[in-house]
C-alpha cells in the first residue's frame, strides 16, 4: 500500500519544552489510523505537526508523496487534509449551509452529499451553527471538512463529550466513509468504538510512540499502562 502521510521522527517543542520526541506514524491510502494515549500525550501536537500548524525542530512530514515539511499550513491544508478540530470550530454567526457552502472545493463532497450523511444538517440548514447542540456542531464541522473534499480525514477527539445517541450516528457516519475508502486519522480514547474500525492504532505516551500496530494487539496489559483502562 501507499503512504498517504507519513511522519517521520518528529520533534516538536512548545518554547523550551518538548512535546514529540520522535513520533514516525504513517497513513496508508485507505487506511483508518487511530492515534491514542492519555491526556497530555502529544495527539493534538502530532496532527497540528501533520498540518503544519507547528514548527519541526527535526524530522519530516510528507503528504501524497511532497515533502511538505516548511510548507505553510494554508498551503498543505490545499494539498488534502480535512480536519474536523477538538472543540468542532465552526462560523458560529453564519447558518449551518453557508458554513459549508464557505469551505467547500469542487469535488465529490457537495451539499447534496454532506447533508445525505446527515440529514440533520439539511433540516437545519438555515439555522445559525451558534443555535445547534453539541452534536450537530460536530456533524457541521465533519461536514465542512468533507467540503473541501480532502484525501485524509483528521479528527481530533471527533465524539467527545456527546450523548450515547449522537456518538452514535457520528461513528456510523465515520464507518460509512471509511467503508468508501476515504483515508482517516482520528484521536479518541473509547475502545469500543475505535477497535472494530481502526486498520492500525498508534499509541503516544509523553511524545514517543510506545506501540502500535493492528487493534487486536492491543492487549488488556498494553491498555491499562497506556490508556489507563
Ligand atoms: P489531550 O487528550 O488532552 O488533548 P494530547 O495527547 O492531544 O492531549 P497535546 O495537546 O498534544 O496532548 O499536548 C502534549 C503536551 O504539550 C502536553 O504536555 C501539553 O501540556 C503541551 N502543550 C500543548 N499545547 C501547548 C501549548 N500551546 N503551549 C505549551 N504547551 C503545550
Amino acid at each position: 500500500m501507499t503512504a498517504l502521510l507519513q511522519l517521520d521522527d518528529l520533534h516538536v517543542f512548545y518554547g523550551a519544552s518538548q512535546a514529540l520526541d520522535g513520533v514516525s506514524l504513517q497513513v496508508d491510502e485507505g487506511q483508518a489510523v487511530a492515534l491514542m494515549g492519555r491526556n497530555g500525550m502529544g495527539k493534538t501536537t502530532t496532527i497540528s505537526t501533520a498540518l503544519r500548524m507547528l514548527p519541526l525542530r527535526k524530522g519530516r512530514v510528507v503528504f501524497a508523496g511532497q515533502d511538505i515539511s516548511t510548507l505553510p499550513s494554508f498551503r498543505a491544508a490545499r494539498l488534502g487534509m480535512g480536519l474536523v478540530p477538538e472543540g468542532r470550530r465552526c462560523f458560529p454567526n453564519l447558518t449551518v449551509h453557508e458554513n459549508l457552502i464557505a469551505a467547500a472545493r469542487s469535488g465529490y463532497w457537495d451539499l447534496g452529499r454532506v447533508q445525505q450523511l446527515f440529514p440533520r444538517l439539511q433540516e437545519r440548514a438555515d439555522q445559525y451553527a451558534v443555535s445547534l447542540s453539541g452534536g450537530e456542531q460536530q456533524m457541521l464541522a465533519i461536514g465542512r471538512a468533507l467540503m473541501t473534499n480532502p484525501r485524509l480525514l483528521i479528527l481530533d477527539e471527533a465524539t467527545e463529550g456527546l450523548a450515547p445517541v449522537i456518538r452514535r450516528e457520528i461513528w456510523s457516519a465515520i464507518t460509512r466513509l471509511r467503508s468508501e475508502g476515504l483515508s482517516i486519522l482520528l484521536v479518541d480514547k473509547t475502545l469500543s468504538e475505535i477497535l472494530p474500525f481502526a486498520d492500525a492504532c498508534v499509541i503516544l505516551d509523553r511524545g514517543r510512540v510506545v506501540w502500535q500496530g493492528a487493534p487486536d494487539g492491543l492487549t488488556a496489559d498494553l491498555q491499562h499502562t497506556y490508556l489507563g483502562v
